[in-house]
């Protein structure tokens, strides 16, 4: 399709999206009387208009039937966290009894973690991408560090080729089988956070099983973003937070995944009532027994509280379907991107340059942009202006127009408001 950098154009593209009534499903926050360009959806999502009543019914649950809601609530608070199976498991390419809800997502890393890195003296090392999310930074370290390794020893960044802003899928390959014997856990995100790099996770996973190790993905970016077949990319276990792209609420509840072939298998793990035995939970046993399949990994009795946000939210994803999502977010991001070329070359053509990814298969719906020079004013005059974006040093922002409720205009709009920020600096 031919791009137009105009308003009409912007605007007959949304009468023609499919999914143009979800964007009054949600919240938006208000600048001048209208609703904010929001591109942060890859940070936090908006608030579904629908979820409030899903919090409420709990509340109401709580104040009607106290501790007998756990087995007589419209929608038990026991087995809660077994409604998301299904819907997750469409999501993210997984059978339902290879999903879980609980905790948050480095808590669950650190969970899978106890049961898919066992390292012993000659395979005890962890191949990582360069410049992970801290968070997944820290978790390796003190994970070996916890084996009784040295960081320096064992773990293994994938770096990026001087002057080139993405990791190469071949430089991937052959660290896994450079490290080979020694090589214990690949364990990298499914898409990066910083420049919206997809990897190519089904190659990964083939790659690192071939030398013996186990792989993981932290599918953060990637979870209600892209397409994911974790069952049949053999991938052995990935966790992802609730709160990007999956609209949850702040700080919101993970989702898991552990393939099917570890669930007959007496893995490690860190065990607690609510991963044993379903029928038998409360006779209070002294011996645990996993449930079979992924929720043998639950631990505590489960914040319905913060479960009910994610299930309105899952319910949604479920009713659309990631086929159409990913099919306007490819065309969003696209007409993104041209806005952005567009400006580029209204100007002198040197303020910015996008480092994600240009091919389609490599990228979602993040378009990260490094701003040259004063990079940091540009980014104030944005929130100013009404269009919501976030900072990443040294010169970095993130604009990732979610599809379920930016629309075409918005990216119009918000060229128009970079084009007078570069010009009025
Ligand atoms: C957002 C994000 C996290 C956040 O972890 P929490 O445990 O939910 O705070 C972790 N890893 C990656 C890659 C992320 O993008």
């Amino acid at each position: 399709m031919t791009f137009q950098n105009t308003r009409e154009f912007a605007q007959q593209l949304d009468s023609q999206d499919e999914l143009k009534q979800y964007r009054d499903e949600f919240i938006f926050p208000q600048h001048n009387g209208k609703n904010v360009v929001y591109f942060t959806g890859n940070s936090l999502g908006l608030q579904p208009k629908r979820t409030k009543k899903y919090v409420e019914d709990v509340m109401n649950d709580w104040g009607n039937l106290a501790v007998e809601g756990h087995f007589y609530a419209e929608k038990p608070w026991w087995d809660y966290h077994e409604r998301f199976a299904n819907p997750l498991s469409g999501i993210v390419g997984a059978k339902p009894s290879e999903i879980t809800v609980m905790n948050t997502l480095t808590v669950n890393l650190h969970l899978l973690m106890v049961s898919f890195y066992n390292p012993t003296t000659t395979r005890y090392k962890i191949i990582c991408e360069e410049k992970a999310f801290p968070s997944d930074q820290y978790m390796f370290q003190s994970q070996v560090n916890f084996h009784g390794y040295k960081t320096e020893d064992s773990i293994v960044e994938i770096k990026r080729r001087e002057g080139e802003h993405n990791i190469r899928l071949e430089d991937i390959l052959a660290k896994i089988n450079e490290v080979g014997d020694e090589l214990a856990l690949v364990l990298i995100g499914g898409v990066n956070y910083y420049t919206g790099q997809v990897f190519d996770m089904k190659t990964i996973t083939e790659a690192g099983h071939k030398v013996g190790a186990k792989v993981g993905f932290d599918l953060a970016h990637a979870a209600g973003n892209i397409e994911l077949k974790l069952h049949e990319w053999n991938v052995d276990f990935a966790a992802w937070c609730s709160y990007k792209y999956m609209n949850s609420g702040p700080g919101n509840a993970s989702g898991c995944f552990v393939h099917e072939k570890h669930h007959h298998v007496n893995l490690p793990r860190f065990a607690g009532w609510w991963g044993h035995n379903k029928e038998r939970r409360f006779k209070m046993e002294p011996q645990f027994e996993p449930v079979h399949g992924a929720d043998g990994w639950q631990v505590s009795n489960l914040p319905i509280l913060s479960l009910a946000p994610y299930l309105a939210s899952v319910e949604m994803f479920a009713e659309v379907g990631m086929e159409k999502l990913i099919k306007k977010r490819n065309q969003l991001t696209a007409y993104l991107e041209f806005i952005l070329h567009e400006i580029d070359k209204d100007i002198d053509g040197t303020e910015f340059e996008i480092i994600t990814p240009s091919y389609q298969e490599e990228r979602a719906c993040q378009l990260s942009v490094f701003l040259h020079g004063q990079g940091r004013s540009l980014f104030d005059y944005l929130m100013k202006n009404g269009v919501i974006t976030d900072w990443r040093e040294p010169n970095v922002i993130r604009l990732a127009p979610a599809p379920f409720y930016c629309s075409y205009e918005d990216m119009y709009e918000f060229g128009q408001i970079l084009k007078r920020g570069i010009l009025t600096k």
